[in-house]
């Protein structure tokens, strides 16, 4: 077994095991979540395997976001929801569970029970200026 045998988004992909799939281009698709936060909960995924964000080329990466804006639109009118949540959870500790790069698309409405409230911190004088070097430096 691979990576990529053993994932249950690349068997979605190759039509191995069933979904309820919204859309689908040459770089990614999109299907229903199989247990929902909310209804309408929809994942959008590129089709190759790459665990992390930051292994997708820009490219790909580029052209599987520009289907957001179609699917966030008819996501949230077909639901009638007012927001939506757009997230990644990227790695484990971040509460990535399939190893599968993807987007979660969740309507929300008002009143809902879903919540989304982080604790946050501040900035010790002088960390920000420190870690905007650091990033920096990754960055170049
Ligand atoms: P994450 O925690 O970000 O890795 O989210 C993985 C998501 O994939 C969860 O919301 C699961 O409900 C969803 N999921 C797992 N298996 C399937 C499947 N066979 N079809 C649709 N959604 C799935
Ligand atoms: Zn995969």
């Amino acid at each position: 077994m691979t990576e990529t045998t053993d994932c249950v988004f690349c068997k979605i992909a190759a039509g191995q095991i069933p979904s309820h799939r919204l859309f689908e281009d040459a770089d990614c698709f999109s299907f229903l979540d199989i247990s929902p936060l909310a209804e309408g909960h929809t994942l959008l995924v590129p089709k190759r395997h790459f665990q992390s964000l930051a292994d997708v080329p820009e490219d790909l990466l580029g052209r599987t976001f520009m289907a957001l804006p179609r699917l966030v639109r008819a996501v949230t009118a077909a639901t009638e929801a007012e927001g939506c949540n757009v997230l990644v959870n990227d790695g484990r500790v971040a509460g990535q569970v399939v190893p599968h790069v993807h987007i979660h698309v969740i309507p929300r409405l008002k009143g809902d029970s879903l919540g989304y409230r982080w604790n946050t911190g501040a900035y010790p004088e002088g960390r920000a200026e420190e870690l905007c070097a650091r990033i920096g430096q990754g960055l170049q």
